[in-house]
């Protein structure tokens, strides 16, 4: 073949070529040998391999080379060996070898030696290293699973943990990107696809949590870490990251949210109640001081009898104790909620002692209530005791003229929770105060007309409310009114 070949092929290969005699004295090297130890062409040719070996390593070099020279044959030193050689301006480089033995024309053994530079590589490995050593870290101090994506080869590996935590038995992950989109849950898989696409692209390390259902049908929340290790031309080859479940976090996440929703209800009914307070609460109060006045001006100039007397202290007496009946009614209302802890509550019981409760009004009108079997449901007794009584007494109290009261309860399934309704025959409610009912003391009827307090339709909401449920009414003057409630089936 044409020697120019040969030629070409040494001075252009891209691995250093360094051929030394038996005594370590450099013969020939080619220009990438001379660029990786920093020197000109050409300025190696009779230095000592010696020379291109860090000065603390020299004694230990002599050594190989002598085993080397006594036994040679080709050998080639792995990248895991971190061979560095000593530049001509003292500093380091990492390099790969590959020796061999070969001879000139006149049969004198010669020693070959293929150099690589490897600095990248190492720098890579070191990195890798560095990730891999703080993801063990993190592993044993969080409970994390690790995995590694190949992107090129499609090829996820999964640390035991992760197994773990997906509750998979090792080996039966797919093991690919597909594989494991499949096993997050549907409704999160594209956002899943999305995050680690623009992870990649803006090469920002991606953190999202998505859920996934267990082999056994259970819902986890799942926090997903992943950082991206990128070849020299900013391609990613891998990605490598952290699962850790995070369901008991998120249950606490959306438990917050449900006490920061609750507080805001409870400061929203503070507030109406400081409205009450100073305005619906003076109204008796003030009623008491004029007629207080009044008592006092009839002292001072009229010198009233003991009957009149009397009168005026009859009326203080029954203002005070209405303002006293609001105040406990307002009482009652605040601490609903907080009387009885949840359990079981059979509705049929629970009616049978409301309405024996109302035998005196049933008995004087002969009113009618009617009910088919009633569920048994999750909630608070007291409450939901109290929520019967006021509607069937509203019913009782409401009732036209001359007409038997009848009041037909029932209630219809609608899966996670019960709709009841409370129908009576009465005197029926105009439906432009549908909302205005709910507030507290709101009533359409004079005091001396019909009695009350304007706080049953509030305790109403607040225990619907607390069941997770709404109530609302349908209604024609007249023609008697239907209130309609739901009450979660299942109250925690
Ligand atoms: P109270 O009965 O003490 O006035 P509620 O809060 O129970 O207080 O009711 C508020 C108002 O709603 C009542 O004053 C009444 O005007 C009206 N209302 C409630 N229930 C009925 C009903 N079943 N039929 C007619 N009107 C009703």
């Amino acid at each position: 073949m044409d020697s120019k070949i040969y030629l070409n092929a040494f001075e252009r290969s891209p691995d250093g070529i360094i051929i030394c005699d038996l005594d370590a004295k450099i013969i020939l090297t080619n220009k990438a040998a001379s660029h990786i130890f920093g020197y000109e062409v050409g300025e190696l040719e009779g230095k000592s391999i010696q020379d291109l070996i860090p000065p603390h390593l020299r004694d230990k070099h002599k050594f190989h080379f002598r085993s080397f020279v006594s036994h040679p044959s080709a050998r080639s030193m792995s990248n895991n060996m971190k061979l560095v050689g000593y530049r001509k301006d003292a500093s380091n480089v990492s390099i790969s070898i590959a020796l061999n033995i070969i001879q000139n024309d006149s049969g004198e053994e010669l020693i070959l030696a293929v150099i690589r530079e490897i600095t990248e590589f190492v720098r890579k490995n070191e990195e890798l290293e560095k990730v891999s050593d703080q993801l063990k870290e993190a592993l044993q101090l969080s409970r994390l699973g690790h995995w590694e994506f190949d992107i090129a080869n499609d090829k996820i590996l999964w640390s035991h943990e992760v197994y773990e935590i997906f509750e998979l038995e090792q080996g039966t992950f797919s093991s690919t990107m597909d594989g494991f989109e499949m096993l997050v849950h549907e409704e999160d898989r594209e956002f899943v696809k999305q995050s680690y696409q623009n992870s990649i692209t803006s090469q920002i390390p991606y953190n999202i949590v998505h859920r996934y259902i267990t082999p056994k049908g259970s819902l986890k929340f799942l926090r997903e870490r992943g950082r991206h290790i990128y070849d020299s031309e900013g391609l990613v080859v891998k990605t490598v990251g952290t699962v850790q479940d995070v369901t008991e976090v998120q249950k606490q996440r959306l438990l917050l949210n449900d006490y920061i929703l609750k507080l805001e209800s409870k400061n929203k009914e503070l507030e109406d109640y400081t409205h009450i307070a100073t305005h619906d609460l003076q109204e008796p109060v003030n009623n008491i001081r004029g007629i207080i006045s009044l008592m006092i001006e009839e002292l001072d100039n009229n010198s009233p009898t003991r009957e009149e007397i009397i009168y005026f202290i009859d009326l203080i007496k029954k203002a005070s104790e209405r303002l006293s009946t609001l105040i406990k009614g307002l009482m009652e209302t605040a601490r609903l909620g907080q009387i009885d802890p949840i359990s079981e509550v059979d509705c049929n019981e629970l009616l049978v002692e409301v309405i024996e409760g109302f035998q005196f009004q049933i008995n004087n009108s002969s009113a009618k209530i009617n009910y088919p079997p009633l569920p048994t449901l999750k909630g608070y007794r007291f409450e939901l005791s109290l929520l019967f009584q006021n509607l069937i007494s509203n019913g009782l109290k409401y009732s036209k003229k001359g007409v038997v009261p009848v009041i037909k309860i029932d209630c219809h399934n609608q899966g996670a929770d019960w709709l009841f309704t409370v129908e009576d025959n009465g005197i029926g409610i105009d439906p432009v105060h549908k909302d205005k009912l709910f507030k507290m003391f709101r009533r359409l009827h004079a005091q001396d007309d019909i009695e009350g307090t304007g706080i049953g339709l509030v305790q109403c909401k607040k225990i619907v409310e607390q069941h997770n449920g709404a109530i609302w009414f349908e209604s024609e003057p007249g023609k008697g009114t239907v209130f309609y409630f739901t009450l979660r089936k299942n109250n925690n």
